[in-house]
């Protein structure tokens, strides 16, 4: 039988996974994110040989190793444009280092992009052929596939969907335009919108659920107070909603996807959230994709990533296999 091996290379944690075919993850180690970029690079050596020494598969039962990290990957190449959470990590050729070290072809893409294609191929957007992901999170970011292939864009940039404005004199961002989605759901501003309304008076049990210690906010604390019946929390998650909801009806109108899968610590916040996006779609968007499409909760949680990257080298060599058959 034959195995994947997945590596999910993030700014705190690398994890590794020795996957089958169908995604099952049977073998899986996580560690603290090195620093500097040749012990990270070092690093994902150690990582994947010990993933295959604890659990006795041979190389070569193994297809080959997916890798998935933030920021702006040349998948094509296998070269990581930049990654700022490593110091030094830029232009580099993780592909072919791997490669060279462990003797196995080796597929790299940005990590959102592979949470789309595991959300595709073994979660919540099973069986679907257009469906666009979001991840919430302290960015936003956003998958995108069309007829069941992942689309990256003609600069490798697609997705971006944090980076749509909702309010064209809103704030700068860090891109450089104004008023973008992320300044509006990010987990920083979720947090900012609870902190200053109680700090202006507003009463909310958010206060006693981090026993006044408002630096305690986080996202999980708004969503308990929420459930709860806090009117503040409640009010949070409705205008967090609807701002997600007006960029997803332009992503409807753009794409007419079957399904959208949003996931990240902020989705958590479940049907608080999810009911006022459904409704700004409906609301908003053309009719009869709106009525269509299903917009759900991604099911693979955080495997997500390194689930993706297994499934990155099904997809890889089986399009390889294809262009050179037997
Ligand atoms: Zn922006």
């Amino acid at each position: 039988m034959q195995h994947l091996i997945g590596v999910d290379l993030g700014g705190t944690n690398l994890k590794v996974a020795l996957l089958d075919k169908k995604g099952e993850i049977r073998k899986k180690t996580s560690v603290l994110t090195a620093r500097g970029k040749q012990a990270v690079l070092q690093q994902i050596i150690e990582s994947i040989e010990k993933v295959l020494e604890k659990t006795g598969v041979k190389k070569s039962a193994v297809l080959g190793i997916g890798i998935g990290t933030p920021g702006l990957v040349d998948n094509i190449h296998g070269i990581v444009r930049g990654f700022t959470n490593i110091k030094g990590w830029r232009n580099v050729p993780l592909k072919e280092y791997v490669e060279r070290e462990i003797k196995l072809p080796v597929y790299v893409d940005n990590d959102v992009n592979l949470m789309t294609l595991g959300e595709l191929m073994c979660g919540a957007g099973r069986g679907a052929k257009n469906i666009v992901c979001l991840t919430l999170g302290t960015g936003v970011g956003g998958g995108i596939v069309i007829e069941g292939n992942l689309y990256r864009g003609s600069t490798l940039s697609a997705g971006e969907i944090g980076h749509v404005s909702v309010n064209a004199d809103g704030p700068r961002c860090i891109c450089g335009s104004y008023g973008c989605l992320e300044r509006y759901v990010g987990n920083a501003y979720i947090v900012k919108k609870a902190v200053e309304a109680i700090e202006g008076g507003r009463r909310s049990i958010i206060k006693k659920l981090v026993e006044g210690d408002l630096k305690a906010v986080t996202p999980r604390v708004i969503s308990r107070a929420a459930r709860q019946g806090d009117r503040l929390a409640g009010e949070i998650w409705e205008e967090t909603g609807r701002y997600i909801g007006i960029v997803l009806s332009g992503v409807v109108n753009l794409l007419d996807p079957e399904i959208i899968v949003i996931g990240g610590g902020v989705a958590q916040a479940g049907r608080l959230l999810f009911e006022p996006i459904r409704k700004t779609v409906k609301e908003r968007a053309m009719s009869i994709p709106a009525r269509k499409v299903k917009i759900v909760p991604a099911k693979l949680g955080k495997d997500a990533g390194l689930i993706g990257a297994g499934m990155l080298v099904k997809v890889e060599a089986n399009k390889i296999s294809s262009l050179h058959p037997a």
